[in-house]
């Protein structure tokens, strides 16, 4: 695997590759790397002749410093497991090469998703993860992007941006599925921040949010919501922040189930100070 810490050197090379043929594909991550992570790299491996990683946490995605400052760093163990995935190219930026000291800020008009749920209780979280996207994107001109669906309504800001700011780069954006630990926990960088009670209490989350699925079918959008509520209620180590169920095309509130046909339940929890999302297709 070749590493690359410089922007110039990176592009220059993808050009390189572009143009002897080979397609490209991008896994943009903040390291920390789990299976969650790994699944994303198969599914590069699969479809394109080159996989490259970026290894940036970001801090103009973190609305808390605490967070930014906790955030899990394992560079070393993160390169073996990426040797061991046989990815191609790490790209492994300082801040300084992602936002040099002339760089002015960027806005950009996410619409409803910057002011519902992680856009509402993480204010400027997604301007930043647009920033930071679409930087990458430029830098590593990839034919395909991956990206979980653990994070649904960032696949969402991605590809509104994807086809409202970056359209001219030509990136097809995948969507991959929710990988999850043996007890149902989806898997996060932010699973190792977690103690041993309040590890054991999240597996709560995913049990709530599968079994809201199977009573979406006899409950109430309101009722099916008090229910979720009262379950967190009883258990001191979890905190609910909100629980939604959204169309999983337009991410609008949905308030009765004739409203759409397909939808997603999203929940956010704070386990102590750890904050965890998880969300299900119904
Ligand atoms: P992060 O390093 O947390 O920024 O995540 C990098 C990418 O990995 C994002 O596209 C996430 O949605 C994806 N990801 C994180 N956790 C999981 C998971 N449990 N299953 C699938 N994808 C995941």
């Amino acid at each position: 695997m070749d590493i690359y810490k410089n922007s110039y050197s990176i592009t220059e090379k993808i050009k390189l590759l572009k143009k002897e043929g080979k397609s490209i594909g991008f896994v943009p991550t903040m390291g920390a790397l789990h299976q969650g992570h790994i699944s994303l790299i198969e599914c590069s491996k699969r479809n394109n002749d080159i996989t490259v990683v970026s290894i940036f946490v970001n801090p103009t995605q973190f609305n808390n410093p605490d967070d930014l400052q906790k955030y899990p760093r394992t560079f070393e163990t993160d390169k073996e497991k990426l040797n061991l995935a046989n990815c191609d190219i790490l790209f492994y930026p300082s801040e300084k090469e992602i936002y040099p000291q002339n760089d002015s800020n960027i806005s950009f008009d996410l619409g409803i998703l910057d002011s519902i749920m992680e856009g509402k209780h993480r204010p400027g979280h997604f301007n930043g993860v647009a920033t930071v996207v679409s930087k990458l994107f430029k830098i590593v001109l990839p034919d395909n992007a991956y990206f979980g669906q653990k994070d649904f309504q960032q696949l969402a800001v991605i590809k509104h941006i994807n086809s409202e700011y970056l359209k001219n780069l030509n990136i097809n954006i995948n969507a991959c599925k929710i990988i999850r630990e043996k007890d149902g926990l989806a898997m996060s960088s932010r699973n190792v921040l977690l103690s041993k009670e309040y590890r054991k209490n999240a597996s709560m989350i995913s049990e709530v949010i599968f079994e809201s699925q199977k009573l979406s079918k006899k409950l109430s959008v309101g009722e099916l919501k008090n229910w979720v509520i009262s379950k967190f209620e009883q258990n001191s180590y979890l905190e609910l922040e909100y629980f939604d169920i959204v169309n999983n095309i337009t991410l609008e509130q949905v308030n009765h189930w004739n409203e759409s046909n397909t939808k997603v339940a999203c929940i956010a929890v704070y386990a102590g100070n750890i904050r965890l999302i998880d969300n299900i297709i119904y």
